[in-house]
């Protein structure tokens, strides 16, 4: 993607000095949900009103939109509020029903993106258009595949273009509804600094006491930009109930979060500098996630230790463990010396979890 600061254009067009705010309820529901909705909205920092016409959902039986009618509801928000419109469009019937209602941004959903020939359906029947197109993140974690889908487009003329970064699936529960896996976006930005990059935070929780955190993690790490899920009324949604908020507290949620203004060199180096930190929080966070996922692995072998009799310390095991992570850092340019510091405190640790298991089973 040569020329990519002409993929800017499209955001510097709104001129904003805080990052771009995309809110709006998951599904269009009623004309009189949407335009409420988007009188809330429109004296807030949301300058693109979202709403989902088909929704595409995991399993069949749940609300699956209302379907082209909710175009003319979006055009009509437009009209009153001046406010810009965006829906997901899974496919070239949708397009051109968009394109016709002058819907002004398309987003690619997750479960769109992983899908080449669908996207290169869409690419080509969009080809050359000036709308801004907006690709989500695919379902599963696949840095190249999202790239693929942002060039696909990319070859088919289209340069007002963005991503959004909602989360991927995993199938070990965890505390968000699809695992934000920072690195992969952070992989994008260092690879492609000029493509906007946007935060959906509802998608990424599932629900709604961890939105804030999200949309600060990605304002630390130099995001563009945030869609929210917004309802006036969040628990009688008819989709994703648990996850919308209501446009007053986001209105409040973009008073509250740390925002890093534009400004001279110090002002451009310390933004540099948290991203750089923020960056680092985001690995440190996994480095202690995955100890503690080592250390529980150590209790179970405790535990089969412990029942046949077994003694902790199996010196051949820790020696081979050693030799194979010197030679691991070796590649990662970690010198020795640092890895067996590193892993003579990691084994005491597990030691140490195994002795607990050994008193009390
Ligand atoms: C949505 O934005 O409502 C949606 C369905 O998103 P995703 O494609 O990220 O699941
Ligand atoms: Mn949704």
């Amino acid at each position: 993607m040569q020329n990519s600061k002409k993929l800017r254009n499209w955001l510097d067009a709104f001129g904003l000095d805080h990052p771009l705010v995309i809110a709006g309820p998951c599904s269009a529901e009623t004309q009189e949900q949407v335009l409420a909705i988007a009188h809330q909205l429109k004296d807030t920092d949301a300058s693109v009103l979202r709403a989902g016409i088909w929704k595409p959902r995991t399993r069949p039986g749940n609300f699956e939109g209302v379907g082209a009618l909710g175009l003319k509801w979006l055009q009509e928000a437009k009209d009153q509020t001046g406010m810009m419109t965006t829906t997901e469009v899974a496919n070239t019937n949708h397009v051109d029903l968009a394109l016709k209602h002058d819907i002004d941004i398309l987003w690619i959903g997750a479960r769109t993106t992983v899908s080449p020939f669908v996207v290169q359906e869409i690419a080509d029947a969009l080809q050359g258009t000036d709308k801004t197109v907006l690709i989500k993140n695919p379902v599963n974690p696949d840095l190249a595949l999202w790239l693929g889908a942002v060039e696909r487009f990319y070859s088919a003329n289209i340069q007002n273009l963005g991503v959004i970064h909602r989360g991927f699936s995993t199938y070990e529960k965890t505390k968000y509804r699809n695992n934000p896996e920072w690195q992969i976006p952070i992989d994008l930005q260092n690879q492609f600094p000029d493509l906007p990059l946007i935060l959906d935070p509802s998608h990424i929780a599932g629900r709604r006491d961890i939105i804030f955190e999200l949309c600060q993690t990605a304002l630390d790490l130099n995001y563009d930009g945030l869609m929210v899920e917004t309802h006036f009324d969040p628990d009688s949604a008819w989709s994703d109930a648990k996850q919308q908020i209501t446009p007053q507290t986001l209105d409040k949620m973009t008073v509250d979060l740390r925002i890093r203004k534009k400004g001279d060199d110090k002002v451009e180096f310390n933004n540099e500098l948290s991203k750089l930190r923020a960056q680092i929080d985001v690995i440190d966070d996994k480095i202690v996630q995955m100890m503690g996922k080592r250390m529980n692995i150590a209790d179970n072998i405790g535990v089969l230790k412990k029942d046949h009799n077994v003694a902790i310390l199996q010196v051949k095991r820790w020696n081979e463990i050693l030799g194979r992570m010197i030679l691991a850092g070796e590649h990662n340019k970690l010198s020795e010396e640092f890895v067996l510091r590193l892993y003579k405190a990691i084994h005491q640790e597990s030691i140490g979890h195994q002795k607990k298991v050994f008193k009390e089973t």
